[in-house]
């Protein structure tokens, strides 16, 4: 979600499905070129943060440190990640005043929605109006599916929704857990997925777990996998979800029949 802190009073919710034609086009021509670029809260996914970090070649842990606010929420098993707007002018880090944004091939899923949002039933809304997003007043209409995917959504909603198979559940339930180790290793296995490979390659993660060879490649090779396997681990040791199963030979003798 990508809220501007001076535009999240806009009240009128609208309901547009995908087949609605809206017009928009933003390009540097435009006198608002990047003002949507700052002043804004842009929560991050998983797959967020994995793109990031692949597009600015520096790890998990860096990112997280360098770019991220990681917001607890009472009583919530995961917390809410912003992305740091600088301190001083409030700017997102990665924009460039006449230039625009420096990682545009992997931006946020929020910046690529905007100047839509989501609604919770899956149809759509305007988050802006035309006198702050003059885009919108530009004579280019276009039907919103091929607006999602001319903005690469597809896959960035596929493993959001993966994530929300997670998340949906939690909202709903109170979490009164002492041991910090749950937080910090579900943490680390959606956001810090440099350290959840190490967890999975140089632990006996793979000598209790039933894996076969080709997942473990794919795993190994491919973070969009990797980020797959995380949620099923999350689903097996959060809510005993069968994605995963455990090897016999670690399975303590008293709980076999
Ligand atoms: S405010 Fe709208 S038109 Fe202006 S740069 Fe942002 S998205 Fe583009
Ligand atoms: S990530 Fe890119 S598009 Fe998103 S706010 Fe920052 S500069 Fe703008």
């Amino acid at each position: 979600m990508k809220i501007s802190n001076q535009e999240n009073n806009i009240k009128k919710p609208q309901r547009l499905d995908s087949e609605h034609v809206f017009q928009f086009n933003c390009s540097e021509k435009s006198p608002c070129f990047t003002s949507c670029c700052q002043d804004v809260t842009i929560i991050l996914t998983p797959y967020d943060v994995l793109r990031l970090k692949n597009a600015l070649k520096i790890s998990s842990d860096i990112f997280i440190d360098k770019y991220t606010i990681i917001l607890p929420k009472s009583k919530q098993l995961i917390p809410m990640v912003v992305l740091k707007m600088n301190e001083d002018n409030k700017r997102c880090p990665f924009v460039i005043h006449k230039e625009g944004c420096q990682v545009y091939d992997d931006r946020p899923w929020a910046c690529r929605m905007f100047p839509l949002d989501m609604n919770d039933d899956g149809t759509f809304r305007t988050i802006t109006n035309s006198a702050r997003c003059q885009g919108l007043l530009e004579n280019n209409r276009i039907r919103i599916s091929d607006w999602l995917i001319s903005q690469g959504i597809p896959i960035y909603d596929e493993l959001n929704y993966l994530f929300s198979e997670i998340t949906n559940p939690l909202r709903a339930q109170d979490f009164d857990i002492d041991n910090t180790k749950i937080f910090q290793m579900v943490f680390m296995a959606l956001y810090n997925l440099d350290k959840f490979k190490e967890f999975i390659f140089n632990s006996s993660f793979l000598d209790r777990f039933e894996l076969d060879d080709i997942r473990i490649e794919k795993i190994r090779r491919h973070d969009i996998d990797l980020l797959k396997f995380s949620f099923d681990w999350i689903k097996f040791g959060i809510f005993g979800q069968k994605t995963l199963n455990i090897k016999q030979s670690a399975i303590p003798k008293e709980d076999k029949k």
